[in-house]
């Protein structure tokens, strides 16, 4: 499952952080996760507290945040944000629209003891 895997990523950067500003425990982690990314939220949040388990950050709060999607409108040339890969531009309505950004998801901030 791809967002296991994901989770499995989330715990190696938690460790290395662990070990580098020695922490023993996360309280709450904050997770933006880009419209385009294709992360199931449901399935991470899941798979957050069976990965976790075990860890420094068992038991920690898990926090997302949404990230608008961008993408540069072939008609009216601009850069929109949009929630959905098959949107229209919402400043034109057009259908030709090119991805920019949104497939990121990265470790915003994280609550330490
Ligand atoms: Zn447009």
């Amino acid at each position: 499952m791809h967002e296991v895997s994901i989770c499995e990523g989330i715990l190696g950067v938690i460790e290395d952080q662990a070990r580098t500003l020695g922490f023993t425990a996360v309280r709450r982690i904050t997770l933006e996760i880009g419209a385009f990314s294709g992360v199931e939220q449901a399935a991470l949040r899941f798979g957050f507290d069976a990965v976790m388990r075990g860890s420094v950050a068992e038991g920690a709060l898990l926090e997302i945040i949404d990230l608008p999607g961008r993408a540069r409108c072939y008609d009216c040339e601009d850069v929109v944000d949009i929630m959905d890969r098959l949107a229209c531009c919402p400043r034109c309505g057009g259908e030709r629209l090119l991805p920019e950004g949104g497939g990121e998801m990265r470790i915003k901030d994280m609550e330490v003891v």
